[in-house]
């Protein structure tokens, strides 16, 4: 009788609707969803999960890669519309519900020339996203997602709401930059923004995957000496057949350095130079563009219903081994939408002490994603043996991983994400906000 928003139970005509999330390889049955209107349905929502015993999932943009969004049996804490956004352009400061996507978030905060930096699909969840620490293009320049937050307001595993800042309950805000859902659910955000001009040098550069040894020895070493400024991405993958592209590259194995470069333009353009006028590219794509249209560049490779299987893990260095086990695996892809690309981190995202947040991992070079990815569930089986083959190859480089990007893992790798001490300060924190382990359907930190 109290809820404000919409509760859905298995009977309903939008239960399969509700029920599914981005990733279409995930399919469970929750007994009840109930998609809240404000935070007065959040805690109402926790409360009824509590007194009557309900196994509880959250989620805010259901990007989850393994649908730790949803469950079977048990009740779904939906904040998916929860979207209102705040700028406020003198302070430089925004305010986010807990159900706004990336895109929404840049769309707002561009129309002042101003950023929070986040992740590169526009349709992810801003909670979820910010919750793990949040890498993307403008890591390097600014830092991580967590490293704008100002403050967030929090519903407790007992339905309390409290907020937390560097001011307010400081143990909590340290955990929740990083710790992801494992302290309470988030209704809200209040991030610093950053100038960003409207206008970027950005895009891709493609050439023939068999060039792809001598194109990453040529990257390794030119990224030694560009300024803060760029992130890039390497990816290898096969040509997507979309008209943007020529046809006679569709379907082609190529390796791809994807660039933005965060500060004027003209400046751009001659730290690009160098990796422009390597070898022979199949394709120049890089070109001033807005901002926001950069941002989604990479939204038609990771569309809503695909089936997807993500492995993941830092790199210290792209060194002569790891190029070959990289190459090798990419010359095998098979699935025409299979990627796995290759984050450059470093820049301001290592300026942060490593103690200062409960992230993990700020000394990672690089963060490889394996993604075997087919259309339906026909070929699947396959790519995700590529991709764990991939991994299992790179596991003596392996120097971390960012927890984000785990599948369901299990506890020793989530501990690597964050190092044995953090973790173990984390789960302190899980003792003193969650000692029951409520929130337990997530990159779960047990309170024992
Ligand atoms: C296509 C795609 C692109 C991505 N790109 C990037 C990227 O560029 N950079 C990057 O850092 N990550 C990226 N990711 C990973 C992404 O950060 C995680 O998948 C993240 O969990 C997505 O958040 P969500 O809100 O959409 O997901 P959901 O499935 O809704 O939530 C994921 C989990 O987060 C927790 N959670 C969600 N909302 C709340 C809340 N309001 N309060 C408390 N806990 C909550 C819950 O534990 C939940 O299980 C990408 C993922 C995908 C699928």
């Amino acid at each position: 009788m109290s809820f404000g928003g919409v509760l859905i139970r298995p009977n309903d005509s939008t239960y399969d609707e509700q029920r599914r999330i981005w990733n279409g390889s995930i399919d469970r049955r929750p007994a009840l969803i109930a998609r809240c209107a404000g935070v007065a349905d959040v805690i109402s929502a926790v409360r009824f999960a509590r007194e009557h015993e309900q196994l509880v999932a959250v989620r805010s943009g259901r990007h989850s890669y393994p649908g730790l969004g949803v469950c079977d049996g048990g009740m779904v804490i939906d904040l998916g519309q929860m979207k209102g956004i705040r700028v406020d352009p003198e302070a430089r400061t925004a305010g986010a519900q807990a159900g706004v996507l990336l895109g929404d978030l840049d769309r707002e905060t561009q129309a002042f020339g101003l950023a929070v930096p986040a992740g590169i699909v526009t349709h992810t969840g801003l909670a979820g996203l910010t919750l793990g620490g949040g890498v993307g293009w403008l890591e390097r320049k600014y830092g991580l997602t967590i490293d704008q937050l100002l403050s967030v307001d929090v519903v407790t595993a007992e339905g309390e709401f409290v907020r937390a800042s560097e001011a307010e309950n400081a143990d909590l805000f340290w955990g929740v930059r990083g710790g992801g859902g494992n302290f309470g659910i988030v209704s809200e955000f209040e991030f610093r923004l950053n100038p960003v001009s409207p206008m970027v040098l950005a895009g891709p550069i493609a050439w023939a995957m068999e060039d792809s040894p001598k194109v990453l020895r040529f990257y390794r070493e030119w990224i030694k000496e560009v300024p803060d400024e760029l992130t890039t991405i390497v990816t290898h993958r096969r040509v997507l057949p979309v008209p943007t592209i020529p046809e006679e590259l569709h379907g082609r194995h190529v390796v791809v350095v994807g660039s933005c470069y965060a500060g004027p333009v003209e400046e751009g353009e001659s730290v690009l130079k160098p990796l422009r006028e390597f070898g022979s590219p199949l394709l120049d794509g890089c070109a001033p563009m807005p901002f926001t249209k950069h941002q989604a560049i990479l939204d038609p490779s990771f569309p809503h219903d695909w089936w997807y299987y993500i492995r993941s893990c830092n790199l210290a260095e792209l060194t002569d081994e790891v190029i070959d086990i990289l190459v090798d695996h990419g010359l095998r892809i098979a699935s025409p939408v299979t990627v796995f690309s290759i984050f450059h981190l470093g820049g301001a995202v290592a300026r942060v002490g490593e103690e200062e947040t409960a992230f993990g991992a700020r000394d990672a070079g690089h963060t490889v994603n394996v993604i075997g990815i087919t259309l339906t569930g026909e070929g699947f089986e396959q790519e995700r043996e590529w991709a764990r083959g991939f991994w299992t190859a790179l596991q003596p480089h392996h120097q971390n991983v960012y927890v984000n990007f785990l599948m369901e893992e299990g506890e020793d790798r989530i501990r690597e994400a964050y190092g044995a001490t953090k973790y173990d300060r984390l789960k302190a924190l899980k003792r003193k906000y969650d000692p029951d382990n409520f929130f337990r359907l997530n990159q779960n930190i047990p309170p024992d």
